[in-house]
């Protein structure tokens, strides 16, 4: 079992960027996954695409990036895709970046700020070896409904909306009568 609420409710309200709240931040991305109509696992990765970001307190470089530690930290519970795709939303914008000129220019400061600590362009062969993954199409998805999750203000449902998915692969969670959870 691994708390995630606990942890969105004790570090949630974090900053994400410029204009909202990792918790708001986790939430616009999930809807976006939903209105997709994304299977559960890749609903759930995107629920929980930086949780990393409220679990570890290390450095952001290219081998211990937040995706590897929110991966790291839910791998014992959740689907191996799931676990999966939340480690590589990381590399999945530096893809974008390189094969979408447009995509790089539409960037978010912060997230322009987060590349270089992140690893700049990939080679040829590093797209190659991404491509050819099953579930690398997956993350692409989330990495745009990701760079989209960032509006200030805007209206979604609260974490418990997602309760059965997350307690199918999380377990019990504690669930605070928190804005944005409850
Ligand atoms: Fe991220
Ligand atoms: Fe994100």
């Amino acid at each position: 079992m691994v708390d995630v609420v606990g942890l969105f409710a004790a570090g949630g309200n974090a900053r994400y960027g410029e204009s909202v709240t990792q918790l708001e931040h986790a939430l616009q991305c999930a809807a976006l996954a939903r209105r997709a109509r994304a299977d559960d696992e890749v609903v759930l990765a995107a629920l929980l695409h930086d949780v990393g970001h409220l679990a570890a307190r290390t450095p952001e470089g290219p081998a211990g990036h937040h995706g590897h530690q929110g991966a790291g930290l839910l791998q014992p519970c959740v689907p191996a895709r799931v676990a999966w795709l939340i480690e590589h939303h990381v590399v999945a914008k530096r893809y974008l970046c390189t094969v979408d000129p447009r995509y790089a220019e539409r960037l978010s400061p912060a997230s322009v700020r987060s590349l270089a600590a992140q690893g700049a362009a990939l080679d040829l062969e590093e797209r190659l070896a991404l491509e050819t993954r099953p579930w690398f199409a997956d993350a692409v998805r989330i990495r745009r409904w990701d760079d989209e999750a960032k509006i200030a203000g805007a209206v979604c449902l609260p974490l418990a909306a997602y309760r059965p998915l997350i307690e199918r692969w999380l377990g019990p969670q504690s669930w605070p009568a928190a804005a944005g959870i409850a």
